[in-house]
């Protein structure tokens, strides 16, 4: 392992916490620069009466960014996209691409965007879904094609191919150890202290848990990982 950079992409503030703070304390510490991207707002991270999504974006965006500090990451940037609406169209595929192009990361980490549901207790949530999709679309074809929104050409956004792209999912084929990190990763959701996060930590602990022991560890979170430029023969097209 031991990525010199990482760019996790993700829906709303809190879904890096709870999908791989762990394995970002782990590598941040181990000296991989970590850089977030929240493609929406989290405008609609609260549902009391009266709250505008001015207000509850206002709220959530500091607390990301305490929860980010906690980890360790670099910079956290924010797409701004409305929280609740994200579609996967040519609009969110630039603004994604452009983000990739800049960071040029050696691994994206983000949602697993096959998964409609987890077990019987969970629906998964639209926007999870579009950014995991969002993450698959810069990989192949937006980031690495040159025809590709020529307008982030101008702006010194070059071309760029993903070498290593992870998949936070239920069945993972890659496993970290998140033993020494897993109270930053509990100490970062607390940080989202308008989301009611107290009610999941034991969950997240017990799921850590779960995932070590498949992984053969104390603690762990669990990845799909493509490795994308291998020694083999040059990709058509
Ligand atoms: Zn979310």
């Amino acid at each position: 392992m031991g990525f010199a950079s990482a760019l996790v992409l993700f829906a709303h503030p809190d879904d890096a916490e709870y999908m791989c703070g762990g394995t970002v304390a782990e590598w941040a510490r181990n000296g991989t620069e970590v850089h977030y991207v929240i493609v929406t707002d989290g405008s609609a991270g609260s549902n009391e009466p009266g709250r505008t999504r001015d207000e509850i974006s206002g709220i959530r965006k500091p607390e990301q960014e305490e929860a980010a500090r906690v980890l360790g990451v670099r910079t956290v940037t924010f797409l701004d996209f409305p929280d609740g609406m994200l579609e996967v169209n040519l609009e969110t595929r630039k603004a994604v691409t452009r983000e990739v192009r800049r960071l040029r990361p050696e691994v994206i980490v983000a949602p697993d965007p096959s998964r409609l549901w987890f077990g019987r207790r969970y629906i998964n949530h639209a926007d999870h879904r579009a950014a995991g999709e969002l993450a698959l679309c810069a990989v192949m074809p937006d980031a690495p094609s040159r025809p590709q929104f020529p307008e982030l050409l101008e702006g010194g956004f070059e071309p760029y191919e993903v070498p290593n792209l992870w998949l936070s999912t239920e069945e993972p084929d890659t496993y970290v150890d998140i033993t020494k990190t897993i109270d930053l990763k509990i100490e970062a959701l607390t940080k989202h202290r308008s989301q009611g996060v107290e009610d999941d930590l034991q969950w997240v602990r017990d799921r850590a848990k779960e995932l070590g022991e498949k992984g053969g560890m104390e603690y762990a979170e669990g990845f799909l990982a493509f490795s994308l430029k291998g020694e083999e023969e040059e990709k058509e097209g």
